[in-house]
């Protein structure tokens, strides 16, 4: 079987566009391939994190990636913290990735401008962690959203420059991106994507928020003053509601484009807003159980991670044997 692997940051509570570019394809591809899964908590502190706070949302997302399907009979799933390979490996790598590359990624770009007061070395080398939990587990699909194309691109040639240097011994990872939902924009500003860490709420459709709160949303969604239900250039309010209809009910633009021949915004908003609800109903039934459960919880996160530190222990020998060093 072919190896997937993905992480999500536990930076805040996830979002449709999270659930949408990464989460469902998480969930779609467990029983094809080994998927390895984690929440990169090692990552989200390159934005600084409130301790209680930053615990309540490791846990949560934990609770909420289990409730929308990940399955830790099948995969793996366990914080990035607990192997220690990750943070190990990351160190290595960032002695193979250069300066230039790191200041051409859009990511740090954006994040260094939102969080001027806290330009660290992480938030820069943030792509060399990325690659390193990746090529650990000799993944060959990593199924992200389109916002992490660029750092996928990095990878490849770290990996690439790595087996060059020395001999082959990483795989070189493949992106997996959706057609539709692979990238989400906020819903008060659709040039912008739709981010855990955005401070403006009415944006962002977190799974976990309330029907009323998500309806309430839709409602107030920017659009534009065309009022007309189609898919077009320009119409980016537009067209950002008519892929998130389109992801959580599976009908083509054309069919969208039809149902709300001759109605206006409303009913078309209403519409995406209650397809949805309906959507995440079960997601947020099942979360309820698990966040009680904090005992299970455990149990899974501890029992991956001790098989992912098997696994990724071997690739990381393999690669300090190959530089020089004496294990
Ligand atoms: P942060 O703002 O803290 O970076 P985030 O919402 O970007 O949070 P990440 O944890 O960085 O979330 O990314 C998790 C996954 O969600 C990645 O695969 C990423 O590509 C995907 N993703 C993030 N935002 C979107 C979006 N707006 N649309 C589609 N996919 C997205
Ligand atoms: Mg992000």
């Amino acid at each position: 079987k072919k190896v997937i692997f993905s992480a999500i940051q536990p930076s805040g509570t996830i979002t449709l566009g999270n659930y949408l570019g990464a989460l469902k394809n998480w969930v779609a591809l467990q029983d094809d391939f080994d998927c390895i899964f984690a929440l990169a908590d090692l990552h989200t502190i390159t934005v600084r994190q409130e301790p209680a706070k930053f615990r309540r949302n490791i846990l949560e997302a934990y609770a909420l990636l289990l409730a929308c399907g990940i399955d830790v009979n099948k995969s793996l799933f366990f914080m990035q913290s607990h192997v220690h390979t990750h943070a190990e490996l990351a160190w290595i790598l960032n002695c193979y990735t250069q300066f230039g590359e790191l200041s051409r990624m859009t990511q740090f770009k954006d994040k260094s401008a939102k969080h001027a007061d806290n330009i660290n070395a992480g938030l820069f080398t943030y792509p060399a962690l990325m690659a390193a939990d990746i090529l650990l587990y000799q993944a060959d699909l990593v199924p992200v959203g389109a916002d992490q194309k660029q750092h996928l691109e990095l990878t490849r040639n770290i990996a690439e420059r790595f087996n060059g240097l020395y001999s082959p011994t990483f795989v070189v990872p493949d992106a997996y991106i959706p057609k539709n939902g692979a990238r989400i924009m906020s819903l008060q500003d659709p040039t912008k994507k739709m981010s855990k860490s955005d401070e403006n709420a009415n944006g962002c459709i977190a799974l976990l928020d309330k029907p009323e709160d998500i309806m309430r949303k839709f409602k107030r969604a920017v659009t534009d003053s065309d009022a007309c239900v189609r898919y077009a250039e320009g119409k980016d309010g537009v067209n950002n509601l008519m892929g998130i209809y389109s992801a959580v009910t599976g009908r083509s633009f054309d069919e969208i484009e039809r149902e709300f021949d001759g109605k206006g915004y409303g009913d078309f908003k209403a519409a995406v807003g209650e397809a949805v609800v309906e959507h995440l109903r079960p997601i947020q039934e099942r979360y309820a159980d698990y966040s009680k459960n904090k005992d299970y919880l455990e149990q899974c996160y501890r029992a991956s991670a001790e098989k992912a530190l098997a696994i990724s222990l071997r690739t990381l020998r393999k690669v300090m044997k190959k530089i020089g060093y004496i294990l």
